[in-house]
C-alpha cells in the first residue's frame, strides 16, 4: 500500500475513518510523556516538553511496508497517541484545547535508536535520528469532532507478541497541555498532528516483522518491515 496522495500535490494525507481528508504539516513530537519510558532510558521526565518534529514525508499509512534504512542498525517502535490539529490556533487555553483537534489516531515514532544515543552524546539535534522518510506510520484518524476522548490504552505488538502497553492516563502533559504550549510557540495549522508521547516497552524491529500499535478498540496501526 502506497502513501494516501493529495491527487494535485501528491503531498500526503491523512485519511479520516469518516471519509474526509485534510494535508499532513508538521508532525510535533513529544518526547518523555511518560515517566516508565523516561526511567528506561535512563532520564527524567523534563521540566519543559521536549520537542521534536517530522517532516510530512514521514508520514506512512497504516498496512505500509517499510524498508529500514541503511545507515542504521537499530531502529526502535515508540507506539503514541496521535492528534490531528483541525484549524489553525496561535493561542488556545487547556479547556478548548480540544475543540481545535480534528481527529485522534494511533502512530508509530520510528527511532533510530543507535543514531539518536550518538547525536545525544555529542549534544546534536535528534533530526535525523527521528525524522527520516517512513519514520511516522499512522492509522486512519477517528473524527472526535471537539468532544473529549479518552484515557485510552495503547498496545503495541511485534509479531504478535505484546512489547508496549499503557493508557494515556499516564501522560506527564495532557493533550490539552500539549497544545496550548505548541500553539503558542510554533502556531498549529489544520493538518498539524501531535505525537503525545510513548509508554515504556521500546524496543527493536527488523526486516520481516509485523508491528501493530493500538489506541483501545478505535484506532489500529500496522506496519510490515521489508
Ligand atoms: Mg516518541
Amino acid at each position: 500500500m502506497m502513501h494516501a496522495k493529495d491527487e494535485q500535490t501528491s503531498h500526503p494525507t491523512w485519511t479520516f475513518s469518516d471519509g474526509r481528508t485534510m494535508p499532513v504539516g508538521t508532525l510535533y513530537c513529544i518526547g518523555r510523556n511518560y515517566a516508565d519510558h523516561a526511567a528506561e532510558m535512563n532520564a527524567s521526565v523534563p521540566t519543559d516538553p521536549i520537542v521534536f518534529l517530522k517532516p510530512p514525508a514521514a508520514y506512512l499509512a497504516s498496512g505500509s511496508t517499510l524498508v529500514l534504512p541503511s545507515w542504521t542498525d537499530d531502529v526502535h517502535h515508540e507506539v503514541e497517541c496521535v492528534v490531528v490539529v483541525g484549524r489553525d490556533i496561535d493561542t488556545c487555553d487547556e479547556a478548548s484545547a480540544w475543540s481545535a483537534i480534528a481527529g485522534i489516531g494511533v502512530g508509530l515514532d520510528l527511532t533510530a535508536r543507535d543514531v539518536q544515543q550518538r547525536a545525544k552524546s555529542a549534544g546534536h539535534p535528534w533530526a535525523v535520528a527521528k525524522s527520516w522518510r517512513g519514520s511516522a506510520p499512522v492509522s486512519t484518524i477517528v473524527p472526535c469532532d471537539g468532544n473529549v476522548v479518552g484515557p485510552l490504552e495503547l498496545r503495541c505488538t511485534v509479531n504478535g507478541v505484546l512489547r508496549q502497553h499503557g493508557s494515556t492516563a499516564s501522560m506527564e502533559r495532557s493533550i490539552p497541555t500539549l497544545m496550548k504550549f505548541l500553539a503558542q510557540v510554533f502556531t498549529l495549522r489544520r493538518g498539524d498532528a501531535i505525537f503525545t508521547g510513548t509508554p515504556a516497552g521500546v524496543g527493536p524491529i527488523t526486516s520481516g516483522d509485523h508491528v501493530v500499535g493500538e489506541l483501545s478498540s478505535i484506532a489500529r496501526v500496522e506496519l510490515h518491515v521489508g
